[in-house]
């Protein structure tokens, strides 16, 4: 990984694997040498919570002068596939960081095997031909010694010679396990004979083909591939401090010298109405209550990216919530707070009318346009300016005009009220049209040539400014409103089915939205503030002809009200 230099400047607090890091440099552990890795399991889309053990992982090694490889930890070949190695690596990268080395468990598929053979000869492995039921019932519980399978005492020769037939695909799927030779009594249940390895004929290995007939048990894959890789702080989440004490025994059963890799475990990270277990999100993917992985409404990475956030504002977010030992639940609010704070100064601010009507300048030449020159983002001059078209047919929001307005009503209505069209001249509506129905199809009004923003009448105050586009030079576009994937804040805590804790009105697509021209060059992943509503993200999938919105985050919090 490249290494900048560590800044010497802002001293923050170190979170307590930083600290460890840091006393264990001092005290001279592993000569000082900093190795991390991150493990993903390619049996989906890396989500936001991985996103919380990457920035660990990666940023540990970049902050010490270390290396972090990637580790597909890939043992189960009948959930995993190339598709989810591919995207794995795209959202690392996006996220800004580079791995030293990719490595796959299954490298070590050889290495594992051998180290297995090794154990059955020491008698510390058996093949065990009880069903994975019988297993988990002989397990026993924390304070009640679990039974020993009745073929646990087979001879040395016995176990070696029907653990080459698991290996040669003579024994079918589910027949026989190899176990090791433990303690059936021990507290941590994780010593109870763990199972090492287990049959799988059925799919062939995204990797290594047809090759394999058993594959590894996490337990016995994890801590080995950390060894031969020289890992020297294995960090991973808190389900994982029961493990520890195995992953060091298997290490301990061959490793010679001083050096042993560590396992560290932080609280992991959950949210509020959303999930994040591979399992759910794979099945609202399958069975099509999404659009895809990279559904903007779904928390994984690429879903986060076509919704417009940005790399700086998850890492905004995972610097926010920090690293401890409690789990616990964040608020979605504080991730859509990271993104509006990013964009802030980030994004131009442009006016978009999402739900339009036509508005005449009855004052005004007819046939006239005139181009303003606009600030971008006033809180940010570096984004320079653009042409703002203007003329005598403009589109504005409906809801800013009222025929009978209340008292309070300070936009547009026939009242005499006066108000500024934003970064153009000030107006006073004189009257609408309606069709049958009795809607607003046109709203007329007269302009004050000596307003003009920018002039000297610019600076007459009026109770309100509304948005506007010019209506033969704006810009089609369609807009999809997202909002929160689901309704309630843990849609995993109820008995319900989680899926019926779905938010109905999580996506809202809104077509004909009058956008500004100067958006017409908008390119996917480009982002913008529309004025009043909130900001926005051009899709991936939209074309010159069919240009699309995705609504990142409404301006404010409308959640925290309704909580
Ligand atoms: P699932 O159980 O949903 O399949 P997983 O945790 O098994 O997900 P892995 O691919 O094994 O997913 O995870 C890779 C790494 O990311 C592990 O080190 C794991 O601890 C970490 N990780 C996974 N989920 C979270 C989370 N919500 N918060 C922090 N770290 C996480
Ligand atoms: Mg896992």
């Amino acid at each position: 990984m490249a290494v900048d230099n560590m800044p010497e400047t802002p001293k923050k607090t170190l979170n307590f694997i930083e600290a460890i890091v840091e006393q264990d440099i001092k005290d001279g552990v592993n000569n000082g040498r900093i190795q991390t890795r991150f493990p993903p399991e390619p049996n989906g889309y890396l989500h936001i919570g991985h996103a919380k053990a990457i920035c660990m992982d990666f940023g540990i090694a970049q902050k010490y002068n270390g290396i972090c490889n990637l580790r597909f930890d890939d043992t189960n070949p009948v959930k995993e596939d190339v598709e989810y190695v591919d995207s794995i690596q795209e959202d690392i990268q996006w996220l800004g960081y580079k791995w030293a080395n990719v490595y796959y468990a299954s490298d070590y598929f050889q290495q594992l095997w051998d180290l297995a053979v090794r154990l059955i000869k020491e008698g510390k492995a058996y093949v065990d031909e009880q069903s994975a039921e019988v297993i988990a019932q002989q397990k026993g519980t924390p304070t009640q010694a679990g039974t020993e399978s009745p073929y646990r005492n087979r001879s040395v020769e016995e176990n070696l010679d029907l653990f080459m037939k698991m290996t040669n695909g003579e024994i079918e799927d589910g027949k026989m396990v190899l176990r090791a030779k433990i303690d059936m009594a021990n507290p941590n249940m994780h010593f109870r004979d763990p199972i090492m390895y287990r049959i799988i004929t059925s799919h062939p290995h995204h990797r290594t083909g047809n090759k394999w007939k058993v594959y590894p048990m996490y337990d016995f894959a994890h801590g080995q591939s950390d060894y031969f890789e020289g890992v020297t702080h294995s960090i991973c989440t808190l389900e994982f401090v029961v493990h520890r004490p195995l992953y060091d025994w298997f290490i301990d059963q061959f490793a010679e010298g001083d050096y042993r890799p560590r396992q560290y475990e932080f609280n992991r990270l959950n949210i509020t109405y959303t999930v994040m277990s591979k399992r759910k999100m794979l099945q609202l993917v399958k069975e099509g209550l999404v659009a895809g992985w990279d559904d903007p409404r779904m928390p994984t990475i690429c879903g986060l990216r076509r919704r417009g956030f940005t790399p700086e504002s998850i890492h905004s977010f995972i610097d926010k919530i920090g690293y401890t030992k409690v789990e616990g639940t964040i608020d979605l609010g504080l991730l859509e707070h990271s993104v509006r704070e990013d964009l802030k100064a980030k994004a131009p601010r442009v006016c978009a009318i999402l739900d339009p009507v036509r508005m005449v300048i009855t004052n005004y030449p007819e046939g006239q346009k005139e181009e303003f020159t606009v600030e971008e983002n006033a809180d940010n001059p570096e984004l320079g300016n653009r042409k703002q078209i203007f003329g005598r047919e403009l589109y504005i929001e409906r809801g800013d005009f009222m025929e009978d307005a209340p008292k309070d009503f300070y936009r547009l209505s026939p009242n005499g009220r006066e108000v500024r069209l934003k970064n153009a001249y000030i107006v006073k509506a004189t009257g609408c049209e309606k069709d049958a129905n009795g809607n607003v199809t046109t709203v007329y009004c007269e302009y004050d040539p000596e307003t003009k923003s920018g002039t000297e009448g610019g600076n007459r105050k009026v109770k309100s400014t509304i948005n506007w586009v010019e209506t033969e030079s704006c810009l089609k576009a369609e807009v999809r409103l997202y909002d929160r994937l689901f309704a309630v804040e843990d849609p995993s805590a109820s008995d319900e089915d989680f899926r019926s804790q779905l938010n109905p009105d999580s996506l809202k697509v809104v077509k004909n939205c009058c956008i500004e021209s100067a958006l017409k060059d908008a390119k996917p992943g480009d982002h913008f503030q529309f004025l009043k509503q909130g900001y926005f993200v051009v899709d991936k999938d939209s074309t010159a002809d069919n240009v699309i919105f995705n609504r990142t985050v409404s301006l404010k919090d409308n959640w925290a009200k309704k909580a």
